[in-house]
């Protein structure tokens, strides 16, 4: 909730004997604040949207009604009813009010947004918040990332340790998220042991990172259970509007069908979606790789290592060289058929050690024509055509 809402709400139940202290406090907080309290105002007794220029004005005719109620009744007459007197009577902006105590109100508005048991926001919100991403996105001509993460082997620990330290697991997670994620990100559970993240602004390679930051925290993270340790890991799928659809209902099926490949290829890890359908491609083949920090320095000598995934989207290698996260590489890969060697541009978006070196993963950030259809040759000349193309 806005701090300053949240802050109006407690200032009324404090002043709630004292009408005119919370009229002065108000002056005051005009003052400090500036206009736009009057138009949150509004909105916490009416729950009516004003414009933010006529609410000032609104505020103080309807205290000036309150005041001329009292001296036409002489006696004392409380905000709440002289507002509803006057939205009803001269404003004319209420029909049938329900009288509703407020902070139950809050509450119930807060819990129709939000999951009870993460704190999230609920289904609901999140398909709300979609629509509204998307047709922000078309107005801006900017895009957004959405994230969905699934639990791996959920099942497993409730069957194992019970339903208790299932939910336990869910919410220690879920705040995690929370507390990983920047404030105009928006985190909702999508249903049992699957949570969303709305990522404004971002493309695909940076959702990557914070995802794949997420991932390896849940990988790592102490939780216990009555004195059990829980091991619990995720798996993430990535899609971004517009580029991999620009219909925004079809976005949470291209993100679901990049994690139904994070499940495919052994859980615990972040896929990005890539429509084409070349892109879960293994390569057991050992070959020097010279990576290239762009902008720092270069390395002393080329990385030694073996590529695990080699796809339209990244590369998943294992590199002899830690390589800073969210670091530009070039990446020098020598071609099997003879032809120059392919040299892409990548940002790391994972980092974890691996044996007695460390497993890397970039996506790319330039790819032209030429490199995708060296890609291609490079794997149709390595396995048959069965194994060289996957769906999702
Ligand atoms: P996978 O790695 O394939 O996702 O395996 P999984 O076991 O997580 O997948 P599956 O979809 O078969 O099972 C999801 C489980 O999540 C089943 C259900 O009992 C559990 N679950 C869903 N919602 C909740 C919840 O609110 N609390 C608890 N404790 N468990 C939940
Ligand atoms: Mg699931
Ligand atoms: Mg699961």
């Amino acid at each position: 909730m806005d701090d300053l809402r949240a802050s109006l709400i407690q200032q009324l139940s404090v002043y709630s004997d004292n009408e005119e202290g919370f009229l002065r406090h108000v002056d005051h907080l005009a003052g400090t604040q500036g206009d736009r309290i009057f138009s949150i105002l509004l909105n916490i007794f009416t729950q009516l949207d004003f414009k933010y220029e006529e609410a000032p004005s609104i505020w103080r005719n309807l205290v000036k009604h309150r005041r001329m109620m009292m001296d036409s009744m002489d006696r004392p007459v409380n905000l709440t009813t002289a507002i509803c007197d006057y939205m009803l009577t001269v404003k004319k902006a209420l029909h049938q009010p329900k009288v509703v105590e407020l902070n139950l109100f809050e509450e119930t508005h807060h819990y129709s947004k939000c999951d009870r048991l993460t704190g999230l926001f609920n289904r609901t919100y999140f398909e709300e918040a979609l629509k509204s991403e998307a047709s922000r996105c078309r107005r801006y001509q900017s895009e957004f990332s959405l994230v969905f993460f699934d639990l791996d082997h959920f099942k497993n620990i409730n069957d194992t340790l019970g339903h208790l330290a299932g939910d336990s697991a869910l919410k220690a997670i879920a705040n995690l998220i929370l507390s990983e994620k920047r404030a105009e990100d928006i985190a909702a559970r999508f249903g049992g042991e699957e949570i969303v993240l709305i990522l404004p602004g971002t493309q695909k390679f940076s959702a990557m990172i914070i995802a794949e930051r997420i991932r390896h925290k849940i990988e790592y993270m102490n939780l216990y259970f009555e004195e059990q340790m829980i091991q619990v890991t995720v798996s993430g799928g990535i899609a971004t509007y517009p580029l991999d659809t620009d219909i925004e209902g079809e976005l949470v099926d291209c993100a679901d069908r990049a994690l139904f490949r994070a499940k495919h290829r052994g859980r615990n890890q972040i896929v990005l979606f890539s429509d084409d359908k070349r892109h879960d491609v293994r390569m057991d083949w050992m070959g020097p790789i010279k990576i290239q920090e762009l902008g720092t320095r270069i390395l002393k000598r080329p990385a030694m290592g073996r590529i695990k995934d080699l796809s339209l989207s990244g590369v998943r290698f294992e590199s002899d060289q830690p390589i800073k996260m969210g670091s530009r590489i070039q990446l020098e890969v020598p071609l099997l058929s003879g032809d120059p060697p392919l040299v892409v541009v990548g940002q790391v978006t994972r980092l974890n050690p691996s044996g007695s070196g460390y497993d890397v993963g970039a996506a790319f950030l330039h790819f032209g024509e030429q490199d995708r259809a060296a890609i291609h040759k490079q794997v149709a000349g390595l396995l048959p055509a069965s194994t060289a193309s996957s769906s999702c």
